[in-house]
């Protein structure tokens, strides 16, 4: 038997086999009440996922990538009379920068390098500046580098001045802590394939109960315009377009798997346990992070490349291994590659990658 391939890279993961086979439970039209039951039944799980947004945060799911939740978070509640500040470390946060200004919402920019941690005095500074600000644009864990940004500490900074967070949990949602109300959260961006375990296809957001009961008087978007999908989601549970049926049987049965593992708390100390294995197994072989150690999530580390081993030897000689690493972004592309702890992994599959990453940087047998 052929070894399946291990997806190391930042979603799509490797699927368990209870979540493909729920891929193909049967044709399903999306205008029957057993698929609305279902997408109903998908809004209530995500809402369940953290305890502190239970009640208070509803879900809509939308058919796109996870640009596509976070593109419509922002077209449907940043608004249209205020300010929004983006603080951005990385692709990601920049990416945000760009929706705002295509949907042409005010914004302000405050941009850091990618290494960088937020500065919380320039983000105080600037809200002390500017009185308009009445949301923060901000990404949770910034895939770029891995970095986990410090959102309690930057939500007290905007707390302080009544500031609400738009959220980019598209690579943290199910695996890193959320808060709600703590947070002075207003809205959440997730998707269906990164740390829920789910296929790519579908994507959610989270927003407080009470901002689905104001939607604008204008629409900024058809197909993005999230009060749409919140009033026949949360009415009779049709969506407004044609959603990925197969990719909801997926997300539907990923959820369960979630929760039965013992959710997002469970899945958190698993990825640490697999970061702290291969980060090991990388340190033993000379190859050292990116970023301090304690600056990582759970789900996501990046690495120097040694000295004279390009990223495309690297890929190339654990793809051959079954082994799908990811490479850096922009800036760092010649410089680091990624590897993500998500996705259906057993004992013996770390093993086989402990193993693959040792004969790729040439300390075991080829
Ligand atoms: C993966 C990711 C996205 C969305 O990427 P898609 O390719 O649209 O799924 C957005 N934000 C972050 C932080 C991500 O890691």
């Amino acid at each position: 038997m052929s070894e399946r391939t291990l997806l190391l890279n930042p979603g799509p993961v490797t699927l368990s086999e209870r979540v493909r086979r729920a891929l193909v439970r049967g044709d399903w039209c999306h205008r029957e009440p057993e698929f609305a039951a279902l997408v109903r039944d998908i809004d209530a799980r995500l809402a369940a996922v953290y305890e502190d947004l239970a009640g208070r945060y509803e879900a809509v799911v939308l058919t796109g990538s996870g640009t596509a939740a976070v593109e419509a978070m922002l077209a449907s509640f940043a608004p249209e009379d205020r300010i929004t500040l983006v603080v951005a470390n990385g692709v990601y946060g920049e990416r945000m920068a760009r929706m705002l200004e295509a949907h042409r919402r005010p914004n302000r920019v405050l941009g850091h390098g990618w290494l960088e941690a937020v500065d919380l005095q320039r983000v105080e500074q600037a809200l002390a500046d500017d009185p308009a600000i009445s949301h923060i644009a901000v990404v949770h864990h910034e895939t770029t580098t891995g970095r986990l940004n410090d959102l309690a500490a930057l939500a007290r900074v905007a707390q302080a001045r009544g500031v609400q967070l738009l959220l980019d949990g598209v690579s943290s949602f199910g695996a890193e802590q959320i808060a709600g109300h703590g947070w002075n959260l207003a809205a959440v961006a997730g998707t269906a394939n990164k740390c829920l375990h789910g296929v790519a296809g579908l994507s959610f957001v989270l927003a407080r109960r009470e901002l689905w009961q104001r939607p604008p008087a204008r629409p900024a978007s058809v197909y993005f315009d999230l009060h749409a999908y919140h009033r026949t989601q949360h009415g009779e549970g049709f969506s407004p377009f044609t959603q990925a049926v197969q990719v909801a049987f997926a997300l539907h049965e990923a959820l369960a798997e979630h929760a039965d593992a013992g959710g997002w708390l469970a899945r958190r100390a698993c990825y640490r346990e697999r970061a702290a294995r291969l980060s090991a197994t990388l340190a033993a072989l000379g190859v050292g992070t990116l970023l301090p150690p304690e600056a990582y999530s759970s789900i996501l580390w990046s690495y120097r490349l040694p000295p004279g081993m390009s990223y495309a030897g690297l890929h190339a000689a654990l793809k051959a291994r079954g082994i799908v690493i990811y490479a850096g972004q922009g800036q760092l592309a010649a410089d680091i590659f990624r590897i993500a702890h998500m996705g259906d992994l057993a004992a013996a599959d770390l093993g086989r990658i402990e193993a693959a990453l040792r004969a790729a940087l040439g300390r075991g047998p080829a």
